[in-house]
C-alpha cells in the first residue's frame, strides 16, 4: 500500500483512510486521504468503502 500523506496534520501515513472523493477531479487524483488518527475528524462522505452503511440498510438474511 502506498504512502499517503494526512489532509490535515499534513503527516505521512502508511494506513490512509479516504475522507473525501472529489468527482470534478481534472488533475487525476482527486482523492484526500487522513491518518487514522484524524479520519473521525472529517465530516462523513459517501464512502464507497465504508460496508457498515451497506449492512446496516441491507435486510437480515435468514437462512437459504
Ligand atoms: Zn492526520
Amino acid at each position: 500500500m502506498s504512502v499517503q500523506v494526512c489532509a490535515r496534520c499534513q503527516t505521512t501515513t502508511r494506513q490512509p483512510v479516504v475522507v473525501a472523493i472529489e468527482h470534478s477531479a481534472s488533475a487525476g487524483a482527486g482523492t484526500a486521504y487522513a491518518c487514522p488518527d484524524c479520519a473521525p475528524t472529517f465530516p462523513r462522505q459517501r464512502d464507497p468503502f465504508d460496508a457498515s452503511l451497506l449492512a446496516h440498510h441491507r435486510p437480515a438474511e435468514r437462512g437459504r
